[in-house]
Order: structure tokens, then sequence, then C-alpha cells
């Protein structure tokens, strides 16, 4: 029998999915996210993923990096607040995590992931990059996931984390919505049209441009889904949302921009244009 099915998202399903804001709301109605970014000589992720946050709606951000990228964040993204340590009573104050963006794969970035597992078990994670590596070392913590979380691979970090046995893009689609049934996961697999994956049941997306092609793309998107994730309250939602509102930001940058000169933070400049 067929377990699977998938769709392509329209702009019909994208109007029913978004709300807009009340005008009574104030900033604890869209919540405070954690992004857990950067690291010595990657800080540039943590700050894409913060901008992109802050630019989907995020009522509070908070911003972990190491000690190296306090500065920079601090005089980069003036919004966001920045710690360095983690406290596990503070874990559970967030709406939602986001991690990985830059974060490395060093000792310390294992072990505060490890943490952040074990003093939240209950609001949805947003893992992307590093966050995913790392869980390709450990594949006993995809079951530390909180359901609902929502990973976003692109195909290398999907095969380190699902095994390498994908012979063709098909395999791999297959794959990811057949792991969603398996796990209370969103698998944002990203690629020319993103699939967004969730208990068997695939969306295609149909914005974005090959000129979100180079690095800090996904941290953007990291940044859009956790703002989202935060408001929504629901990882599918987040998810489709966020990869449709990234992919169009991106194709509204083509006025200015080429798909050559297209960088990620064109991507985040019109974001305001892509909601409207
Ligand atoms: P990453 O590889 O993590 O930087 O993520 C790249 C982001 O850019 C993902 O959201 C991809 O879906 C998007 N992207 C990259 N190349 C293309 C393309 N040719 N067409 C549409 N989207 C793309
Ligand atoms: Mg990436």
């Amino acid at each position: 029998t067929v377990t699977t099915s998938w769709e392509v998202t329209t702009t019909a399903a994208i109007a029913q999915l978004y709300q807009p804001r009340n005008a009574f709301s104030h900033k604890g109605s869209f919540g405070h996210a954690l992004l857990v970014a950067g690291s010595h000589g990657k800080t540039g992720a943590a700050v894409l993923a913060a901008r992109a946050c802050l630019r989907s709606g995020i009522g509070l951000l908070t911003v972990h990096v190491p000690d190296s990228g306090y500065t920079i964040i601090q005089s980069s993204v003036p919004e966001a607040m920045c710690i360095t340590t983690l406290q596990q009573s503070d874990a559970g104050k967030y709406a939602c995590i986001g991690a990985g963006p830059g974060m490395g794969t060093e000792q310390t970035a294992v072990q505060l992931l490890d943490s952040l597992l074990q003093w939240n078990a209950d609001k949805p994670l947003v893992l992307d990059a590093d966050a995913l590596n790392i869980i390709s070392t450990h594949p006993e913590w995809l079951s530390r996931l909180p359901a609902g979380s929502v990973l976003t691979p692109h195909p290398k970090e999907f095969d380190r984390l699902f095994g390498p046995h994908n012979n063709n893009e098909y395999e791999r689609l297959e794959k990811a919505l057949a792991i969603t049934m398996q796990w209370p996961l969103v698998i944002v697999l990203k690629g020319h049209h993103t699939l967004v994956a969730s208990e068997g049941k695939g969306y295609f997306n149909t914005t974005g441009n090959a000129g979100m092609a180079t690095g800090g793309s996904g941290d953007v998107l990291t940044g859009i889904i956790t703002s989202l994730l935060s408001q929504y309250k629901n990882g599918l939602t987040a998810a489709r949302l966020g990869v449709y509102l990234h992919g169009l930001a991106a194709d509204l940058s083509l006025d200015l921009q080429s798909e050559e000169s297209l960088l990620p933070s064109d991507i985040i400049r019109n974001m305001g244009k892509a909601f409207h």
C-alpha cells in the first residue's frame, strides 16, 4: 500500500497558513527564541541567522555564541540579546531553539548540543548544519529530539545523517518521507524544489532561484524557521511558510540583483516584501 504522498505548495496554500498580526499584540505574543550558532571564524553564520529571525517576526531573540562572537553579535545585531554560556535554569524559558549554523563540531559544540537535549525535553528545536553533523556522529541522539522539531539538511547533510545509500535524488526524497513516518520530526530536504516532509506527507516548494546557491543561504533559512516556529507553534507550518518566504525573498531580490550577485543578506533585506 502507498503510505507516502506529496503535493506542490501553492500560493493559495501559503495564504491559508499565514496569520496576520493582531493589532493589540505585544512582543510576548510572538515568543522568545534562542539561536545557538557561530564559532571563531564563523560568527557571520550567527549574524545572518539572527537577522533573519528578527526580520521574520520574533518577539525576543537571544543568540548564544562563543566568547569570540560576543562583541560581533552585540554590535551587528543590536536587537538581539547575547549570551556565551547556557544555564540549565534558563534552557526551558525559550519558546523554541534553533541550533547549528556555523557552530562547529568541536567538543564544546558537542557538549552544548548534548546539554540542550538534556535540559530541554519538550520545546521543539530547529536543527541545521553543524548541529546535524554532530548528530550524524551520535545517531542515538535522534530519539532525544522533541516531537515537532525541524531538521533542515542539504543533501550532503541528509546523507551523513540518514545513510549514504541514496543512488539518486528520488531515493533521498522517498527516504525523507519514510523517516517522518518513523519519527515525529519535520524534515526540510533543501534543494531547488525543497521538500518539507511530515508524517509521510511531502510538500514541494516552488519559490527560490540559483542565486541562493552560495554560503549563508541556509543560515538565513534557519533563522526564519526558528522565528516562525516560535510564533506558529507548529513545525510543519513554520517549515512550509519559512521555506516559501525564504525563496520568495530571494526571487524578489532579483529586481536589483542577479543570480550571480545575490547574497544571503539580500534575502533578509527582502523578507518585508515577501511577507507583503
Ligand atoms: P545551505 O546549503 O545550507 O546553504 O542552504 C542553501 C539554501 O538555498 C537552501 O534553502 C536551498 O533550498 C537554497 N538553494 C540553493 N540552491 C538553490 C537553487 N538552485 N534553487 C533554489 N534554491 C536553492
Ligand atoms: Mg547550510
